[in-house]
Protein backbone atom coordinates (compact mmCIF):
# COMPACT_ATOMS: atom_id res chain seq x y z
CA UNK A 1 0.00 0.00 0.00
CA UNK A 2 1.53 3.33 -0.96
CA UNK A 3 2.12 5.78 1.92
CA UNK A 4 2.69 9.61 1.77
CA UNK A 5 5.65 10.05 -0.11
CA UNK A 6 4.54 7.40 -2.52
CA UNK A 7 1.06 9.37 -2.89
CA UNK A 8 2.98 12.49 -3.13
CA UNK A 9 4.99 11.75 -6.03
CA UNK A 10 2.03 10.65 -7.83
CA UNK A 11 0.61 13.88 -7.00
CA UNK A 12 3.98 15.44 -8.95
CA UNK A 13 3.28 13.45 -12.28
CA UNK A 14 -0.62 14.71 -12.49
CA UNK A 15 0.79 18.29 -12.52
CA UNK A 16 3.50 17.62 -14.52
CA UNK A 17 0.60 15.40 -17.47
CA UNK A 18 -1.46 18.22 -16.87
CA UNK A 19 0.63 20.76 -16.61
CA UNK A 20 -0.66 24.54 -16.80
CA UNK A 21 -2.61 24.21 -19.93
CA UNK A 22 -6.78 23.78 -20.53
CA UNK A 23 -8.13 20.70 -19.84
CA UNK A 24 -9.67 19.30 -23.52
CA UNK A 25 -10.89 15.87 -23.09
CA UNK A 26 -12.63 14.60 -19.30
CA UNK A 27 -14.37 11.91 -18.46
CA UNK A 28 -15.80 10.50 -15.35
CA UNK A 29 -17.38 6.75 -15.44
CA UNK A 30 -19.76 7.45 -12.63
CA UNK A 31 -23.03 8.88 -13.85
CA UNK A 32 -23.52 11.05 -10.94
CA UNK A 33 -20.29 12.93 -11.85
CA UNK A 34 -21.21 13.18 -15.73
CA UNK A 35 -22.48 17.14 -15.23
CA UNK A 36 -18.92 17.26 -13.90
CA UNK A 37 -17.75 17.27 -17.36
CA UNK A 38 -18.79 20.47 -18.73
CA UNK A 39 -17.94 22.33 -15.81
CA UNK A 40 -14.26 21.36 -16.05
CA UNK A 41 -13.77 21.30 -19.73
CA UNK A 42 -11.83 24.30 -21.01
CA UNK A 43 -9.94 25.16 -16.94
CA UNK A 44 -7.05 24.46 -16.05
CA UNK A 45 -5.55 22.19 -12.98
CA UNK A 46 -3.96 24.61 -10.36
CA UNK A 47 -2.43 22.00 -8.55
CA UNK A 48 -2.55 18.75 -6.80
CA UNK A 49 -3.07 18.82 -2.94
CA UNK A 50 -2.48 15.40 -1.22
CA UNK A 51 -4.38 14.32 2.28
CA UNK A 52 -2.13 11.49 3.79
CA UNK A 53 -3.34 8.80 0.87
CA UNK A 54 -6.02 10.94 -0.51
CA UNK A 55 -5.44 13.51 -3.34
CA UNK A 56 -7.28 16.64 -4.59
CA UNK A 57 -7.11 18.26 -7.97
CA UNK A 58 -7.60 21.86 -8.12
CA UNK A 59 -9.45 23.39 -11.27
CA UNK A 60 -8.95 27.65 -11.67
CA UNK A 61 -13.03 26.83 -12.23
CA UNK A 62 -13.27 27.02 -8.38
CA UNK A 63 -14.14 23.16 -8.42
CA UNK A 64 -11.62 20.11 -7.25
CA UNK A 65 -11.60 16.65 -7.70
CA UNK A 66 -11.29 14.54 -4.48
CA UNK A 67 -9.77 10.69 -5.31
CA UNK A 68 -8.94 7.97 -2.64
CA UNK A 69 -7.07 5.24 -4.27
CA UNK A 70 -7.59 2.78 -1.53
CA UNK A 71 -6.34 -0.63 -2.58
CA UNK A 72 -6.96 -0.63 -6.19
CA UNK A 73 -6.95 2.68 -7.90
CA UNK A 74 -4.42 3.67 -9.77
CA UNK A 75 -2.68 6.85 -12.28
CA UNK A 76 -1.34 6.31 -15.68
CA UNK A 77 0.18 8.80 -17.98
CA UNK A 78 0.58 8.93 -21.57
CA UNK A 79 0.07 10.21 -24.88
CA UNK A 80 -2.22 7.72 -25.91
CA UNK A 81 -4.96 5.78 -24.01
CA UNK A 82 -2.88 2.57 -23.34
CA UNK A 83 -4.79 -1.25 -23.49
CA UNK A 84 -5.71 -1.86 -19.80
CA UNK A 85 -7.90 -4.57 -18.06
CA UNK A 86 -8.52 -2.28 -15.51
CA UNK A 87 -11.74 0.20 -15.60
CA UNK A 88 -11.21 3.84 -16.38
CA UNK A 89 -12.82 6.15 -14.12
CA UNK A 90 -11.41 9.78 -14.97
CA UNK A 91 -9.73 10.72 -18.02
CA UNK A 92 -8.26 14.33 -17.92
CA UNK A 93 -6.14 15.65 -20.85
CA UNK A 94 -4.68 18.76 -21.46
CA UNK A 95 -0.77 19.67 -23.15
CA UNK A 96 -1.78 16.53 -25.19
CA UNK A 97 -1.22 14.12 -22.33
CA UNK A 98 -3.62 12.07 -20.73
CA UNK A 99 -3.70 11.76 -16.63
CA UNK A 100 -5.85 8.23 -16.15
CA UNK A 101 -6.96 7.30 -13.16
CA UNK A 102 -7.94 3.60 -13.52
CA UNK A 103 -10.17 1.44 -10.67
CA UNK A 104 -10.57 4.25 -7.64
CA UNK A 105 -13.82 3.65 -5.95
CA UNK A 106 -14.31 6.64 -4.50
CA UNK A 107 -14.01 10.25 -6.53
CA UNK A 108 -15.63 13.11 -6.11
CA UNK A 109 -16.42 16.16 -7.60
CA UNK A 110 -17.11 19.89 -5.31
CA UNK A 111 -16.46 23.39 -4.91
CA UNK A 112 -13.29 23.86 -3.88
CA UNK A 113 -14.76 25.79 -0.67
CA UNK A 114 -16.02 22.51 0.51
CA UNK A 115 -12.88 20.30 0.32
CA UNK A 116 -12.29 21.05 4.18
CA UNK A 117 -15.61 19.13 4.60
CA UNK A 118 -14.93 15.92 3.27
CA UNK A 119 -14.98 13.56 5.93
CA UNK A 120 -11.28 11.97 5.01
CA UNK A 121 -9.77 15.34 4.61
CA UNK A 122 -11.33 16.07 8.61
CA UNK A 123 -10.32 13.17 9.88
CA UNK A 124 -6.91 13.35 8.43
CA UNK A 125 -5.38 16.51 9.76
CA UNK A 126 -2.23 15.33 11.00
CA UNK A 127 1.34 17.11 10.62
CA UNK A 128 1.60 17.65 6.48
CA UNK A 129 5.49 16.96 6.73
CA UNK A 130 5.52 16.67 2.53
CA UNK A 131 3.76 20.25 2.20
CA UNK A 132 4.17 22.27 4.51
CA UNK A 133 7.95 21.63 5.13
CA UNK A 134 8.35 22.21 9.01
CA UNK A 135 11.46 22.90 10.64
CA UNK A 136 12.45 20.37 13.18
CA UNK A 137 11.86 22.89 15.79
CA UNK A 138 8.30 23.09 14.59
CA UNK A 139 7.90 19.16 14.46
CA UNK A 140 8.99 19.23 18.04
CA UNK A 141 6.74 21.34 19.19
CA UNK A 142 3.92 19.98 16.94
CA UNK A 143 4.54 16.40 18.52
CA UNK A 144 4.41 17.64 22.52
CA UNK A 145 1.19 18.37 22.16
CA UNK A 146 -0.71 16.90 25.31
CA UNK A 147 -2.95 14.68 23.39
CA UNK A 148 0.17 12.88 21.68
CA UNK A 149 1.57 12.30 25.23
CA UNK A 150 0.09 8.56 26.24
CA UNK A 151 -0.13 6.69 23.54
CA UNK A 152 2.53 3.89 21.94
CA UNK A 153 4.16 5.29 19.12
CA UNK A 154 3.81 2.28 17.50
CA UNK A 155 0.19 3.30 17.19
CA UNK A 156 0.42 7.17 17.37
CA UNK A 157 2.80 6.48 13.82
CA UNK A 158 0.01 5.34 12.55
CA UNK A 159 -2.51 7.59 13.37
CA UNK A 160 -3.68 9.91 10.47
CA UNK A 161 -4.40 12.84 13.22
CA UNK A 162 -0.48 12.44 14.21
CA UNK A 163 1.46 12.65 11.16
CA UNK A 164 -0.21 12.70 7.26
CA UNK A 165 0.83 9.54 5.19
CA UNK A 166 3.11 7.82 7.55
CA UNK A 167 2.61 4.40 7.29
CA UNK A 168 3.95 0.99 7.84
CA UNK A 169 7.54 0.98 6.39
CA UNK A 170 7.77 4.45 7.54
CA UNK A 171 6.68 3.77 10.98
CA UNK A 172 9.73 0.98 11.65
CA UNK A 173 12.20 3.51 9.85
CA UNK A 174 11.59 6.48 11.64
CA UNK A 175 11.55 4.43 14.89
CA UNK A 176 15.00 2.75 14.29
CA UNK A 177 16.64 5.80 13.45
CA UNK A 178 15.22 7.89 16.54
CA UNK A 179 16.45 4.62 18.55
CA UNK A 180 13.32 4.24 20.04
CA UNK A 181 11.44 1.04 21.24
CA UNK A 182 8.29 1.06 19.87
CA UNK A 183 6.10 0.65 22.74
CA UNK A 184 7.47 4.09 23.90
CA UNK A 185 5.10 7.26 24.59
CA UNK A 186 6.39 10.41 23.92
CA UNK A 187 5.79 11.41 27.28
CA UNK A 188 8.36 9.06 28.34
CA UNK A 189 11.39 10.14 26.36
CA UNK A 190 13.94 12.54 27.08
CA UNK A 191 14.35 15.85 25.58
CA UNK A 192 17.14 14.31 23.60
CA UNK A 193 15.05 11.34 22.19
CA UNK A 194 12.44 13.72 21.47
CA UNK A 195 13.73 15.85 19.24
CA UNK A 196 15.25 13.11 17.38
CA UNK A 197 11.96 11.60 16.83
CA UNK A 198 10.76 14.96 15.37
CA UNK A 199 14.41 14.91 13.04
CA UNK A 200 13.47 11.59 11.74
CA UNK A 201 9.97 12.27 11.23
CA UNK A 202 10.60 15.48 8.97
CA UNK A 203 13.64 13.55 6.98
CA UNK A 204 12.62 9.86 6.61
CA UNK A 205 9.15 11.26 4.72
CA UNK A 206 10.99 13.66 2.84
CA UNK A 207 13.66 11.36 2.23
CA UNK A 208 11.53 8.67 1.44
CA UNK A 209 9.33 10.94 -1.31
CA UNK A 210 12.79 12.15 -2.75
CA UNK A 211 14.33 8.60 -3.48
CA UNK A 212 11.41 7.00 -4.36
CA UNK A 213 11.10 5.14 -1.03
CA UNK A 214 14.50 4.33 0.04
CA UNK A 215 14.82 5.26 3.19
CA UNK A 216 18.19 3.63 3.68
CA UNK A 217 21.27 5.68 4.20
CA UNK A 218 21.55 6.44 0.68
CA UNK A 219 25.75 5.56 0.07
CA UNK A 220 24.75 2.35 1.53
CA UNK A 221 21.85 1.87 -0.88
CA UNK A 222 23.82 3.27 -3.52
CA UNK A 223 26.72 0.53 -3.23
CA UNK A 224 24.28 -2.68 -2.69
CA UNK A 225 21.84 -1.47 -5.70
CA UNK A 226 25.28 -1.67 -7.88
CA UNK A 227 25.96 -4.98 -6.34
CA UNK A 228 22.58 -5.94 -7.73
CA UNK A 229 20.84 -6.19 -4.84
CA UNK A 230 16.65 -5.86 -5.05
CA UNK A 231 15.49 -2.89 -4.66
CA UNK A 232 13.22 -4.42 -1.69
CA UNK A 233 16.69 -5.81 0.25
CA UNK A 234 18.57 -2.20 -0.17
CA UNK A 235 15.56 0.50 0.51
CA UNK A 236 14.97 0.28 4.40
CA UNK A 237 17.31 0.21 7.69
CA UNK A 238 15.55 -1.99 9.43
CA UNK A 239 11.87 -3.00 7.51
CA UNK A 240 11.88 -5.91 6.08
CA UNK A 241 14.73 -6.98 7.58
CA UNK A 242 14.02 -9.63 9.91
CA UNK A 243 17.09 -11.55 11.44
CA UNK A 244 19.31 -9.92 9.08
CA UNK A 245 22.25 -7.75 10.96
CA UNK A 246 21.37 -4.07 12.38
CA UNK A 247 23.40 -1.93 10.19
CA UNK A 248 24.34 0.03 13.39
CA UNK A 249 25.50 -2.72 15.84
CA UNK A 250 25.12 -6.13 14.26
CA UNK A 251 22.33 -7.87 16.64
CA UNK A 252 19.34 -9.38 14.29
CA UNK A 253 16.83 -7.45 13.76
CA UNK A 254 13.38 -8.37 15.10
CA UNK A 255 9.63 -8.38 13.81
CA UNK A 256 7.03 -8.46 15.92
CA UNK A 257 3.28 -7.27 14.84
CA UNK A 258 1.77 -4.01 16.37
CA UNK A 259 -1.54 -2.42 15.81
CA UNK A 260 -2.21 -5.56 13.25
CA UNK A 261 0.74 -4.75 11.00
CA UNK A 262 3.91 -5.73 10.86
CA UNK A 263 6.86 -3.74 12.65
CA UNK A 264 10.95 -4.34 12.41
CA UNK A 265 13.11 -2.87 15.03
CA UNK A 266 16.87 -3.54 16.55
CA UNK A 267 16.66 -4.34 20.73
CA UNK A 268 20.24 -3.53 21.26
CA UNK A 269 19.43 0.16 19.26
CA UNK A 270 15.97 0.31 20.40
CA UNK A 271 15.66 -0.29 24.37
CA UNK A 272 12.78 -0.85 26.33
ZN1 LIG B 1 21.18 -2.18 16.44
Amino acid sequence: MPEGPEIRREADQIQDALGESAITEIFFKFDHLKPAEKILKGSKLLFVQTVGKGFILHFDCGYSIYGHNQLYGKWMFAPNIPESGRELRLKLKSNGKYALLYSASEIQFLPTEEVPEIPFVKNNSGLDVLNARPSIEETLHYISQKKFQNKSLSALLLDQKFVLGMGNYLRSEVLFLAKIHPDKTIGELSAQKKKALAKYINLVMIQAYEHKGVTNDLARAEKMKNRKFFFEDYRFWAFNRENAPCYICQTSIKRIEKNARRLYFCSKCQRK
